[in-house]
């Protein structure tokens, strides 16, 4: 492939959360090189889900120029310290898959979950989440922070109010938008790179790169550029949703909770307005109108929409940066929302095509460099997922049943070898999920390692039981001189507006 003519014009396609969201990063920082316009359909509309996220979303909030206490008030957002799963190791179980590290920090030679491992083994340890901050917080629903201290927070917000929001930002920095549907992308015929954008009008928008956010179709990358997609199905079966909104009726808690279902699982968010509730089920194993009751047996509260189907196949483009397109948000492939991993792809990926900036023009170098460290990062999630549903006592139906027999990628084999077998957990670079996240999931599940490191082994019993006791102190005292969660938000941030309805 030659190199493209240099580029300063970026066509955004798509203005859902994806959308927006490229937008505002890319006007904060390369607004006064390039010029930028996004094209959307309200006639075709947004997804409308995606309420969930991961503390990588406050670094680029600074990225892009949002200010968190304004950008929580204008969404109802509220603080997320992390996941509450119920009944993934059996029926009854619950764990939380927090974002703090558990422990302190270790030595160069050995992690602090070998000291625990150790300390019970000898009858001297509390259960984990008391040695970590986030976790505690989180079952006592307290919530504060400080800029030194912690704790390691992201947030639930109305993804409605989010695009919103963000128009309004990119809109006041010079973003272009363009109402209307796109029908057809004209192709150069020479090297195949996209030269417009034909709307339903009859008017044409034309740039330099394209990034194609245009949801789960991909119109640009794969509708115009048959970019190929990798069907991930075959480990990650579920292939569809319900999403229905309800009032809420409690105080909302600093975590999603995500609870099995007989051929999926449900996801409540908490919102300072409402609650977003879903289920992600497999119609293999369940029809829409089963799915339907299960889901509504298990909402509290009043509806305040009716449930919405979704429909998907999980997987990811072949490339995610195609000639002079760009995929980001759905239009790039999909993980099921289990560890809310999607906004954080479309927030790392606009991070990392802006440091790589095609400013001279796209070339295959910068491509293929890319679209390798993306399609890592992904696998590296995509078997994060998927060890939730492999390693599982749920065998109370066929779905359960399949996912304990079901295939899993080497890498993923390997890991769950290593932590069983030694008590180690692989770090590798490219993962987005660190030592403290493997950890709380794998023994959350009911992995228990058949050994751990010496060095715990020669720590005497005061020693190890000093070192824990401190620890848990801290972290307690910490806990205890934070507000509610509730107490918190109402003081920070909350919400411009109370109407539950306007999502
Ligand atoms: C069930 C479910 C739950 C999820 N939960 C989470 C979560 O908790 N956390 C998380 O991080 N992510 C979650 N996600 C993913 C998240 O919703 C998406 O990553 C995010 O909303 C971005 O979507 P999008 O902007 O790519 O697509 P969309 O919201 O579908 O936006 C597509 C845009 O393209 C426009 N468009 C499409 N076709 C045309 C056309 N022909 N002409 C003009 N415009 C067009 C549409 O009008 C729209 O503006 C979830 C997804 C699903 C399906």
């Amino acid at each position: 492939m030659k190199q493209s003519k240099p580029v300063q014009k970026v066509v955004i396609a798509g203005g859902g959360t994806a959308g927006w969201a490229v937008a505002a990063g890319l006007s904060k920082q390369l607004g006064h090189l390039i010029d930028i316009e996004l094209v959307e359909s309200a006639e075709i509309g947004t997804v409308g889900v995606g309420e969930a996220t991961i503390p990588p979303m406050r670094s680029y909030h600074r990225i892009a120029g949002i200010d968190e206490q304004e950008f929580m008030r204008e969404t109802s957002a509220t603080f997320k310290l992390g996941i509450l799963f119920k009944g993934w190791r059996d029926k009854q179980s619950e764990y939380i898959h927090s974002f703090g590290e558990v422990g302190k920090a270790s030595t160069w030679l050995t992690h602090f979950h070998h000291l625990w491992l150790e300390a019970r083994e000898r009858g001297l340890a509390g259960p984990l989440d008391r040695y970590c901050l986030e976790a505690t917080a989180s079952w006592e629903h307290k919530f504060a922070f400080s800029e030194r201290g912690g704790p390691n927070f992201a947030y639930h917000l109305d993804a409605g109010r989010y695009a919103q929001f963000l128009r309004g930002k990119c809109e006041a920095r010079g973003v272009k938008r363009r109402e209307g549907m796109i029908e057809q992308v004209e192709l150069d015929p020479d090297d195949g790179f996209i030269r417009r954008l034909h709307l339903k009008d009859g008017s044409l928008v034309e740039g330099d790169f394209y990034i194609d956010c245009t949801g789960f179709k991909g119109l640009l990358i794969e509708g115009a550029l048959k970019t190929g997609y990798d069907d991930w199905s075959h480990w990650l079966p579920t292939n569809r949703a319900l999403a229905v909104q309800t009032r809420a009726v409690s105080d909302p808690v600093p975590y999603t909770v995500s609870t099995t279902r007989s051929a999926g699982w449900q996801w409540r968010i908490p919102l300072q307005h409402r609650v977003g509730n879903g289920m992600v089920y497999c119609s293999d194993y369940m029809d829409d109108d089963q799915a339907r009751e299960e889901l509504l047996a298990n909402i509290e509260g009043e509806m305040l929409s009716e449930p919405r189907p979704i429909r998907y196949t999980t997987g990811a483009r072949r490339k995610q940066w195609n000639k002079n397109c760009l995929a980001l948000g759905l239009a790039s492939g999909f993980l099921e929302p289990l560890e809310s991993t999607s906004i954080y792809l479309v927030m790392i990926g606009i991070s990392r095509f802006m440091q790589m900036f095609p400013f001279d023009g796209v070339t295959e170098s910068a491509m293929e460099q890319y679209n390798s460290t993306c399609r890592l990062e992904l696998e590296r999630i995509r078997d994060f997922i998927i060890l939730h549903y492999k390693v599982t006592n749920r065998s109370d139906t066929p779905f359960w049943r399949d996912r304990q027999q079901q295939a899993i990628p080497d890498t993923l084999a390997h890991r769950l070898k290593l932590f069983e077998e030694t008590g180690q957990i692989e770090q590798a670079e490219a993962d987005l999920f660190q030592i403290s996240s493997w950890l709380q999931v794998m023994l959350g599940q009911g992995i228990e390692p058949r050994s751990h490191h010496h060095l715990a082994r020669a720590m005497p019993d005061d020693k190890l039981r000093g070192m824990l006791d401190d620890l848990e102190t801290n972290i307690a005292r910490m806990v205890d001189s934070m507000p509610s969660h509730k107490a918190f938000i109402e003081k920070f941030c909350p919400s411009s507006s109370n109407n539950a309805h306007s999502a």
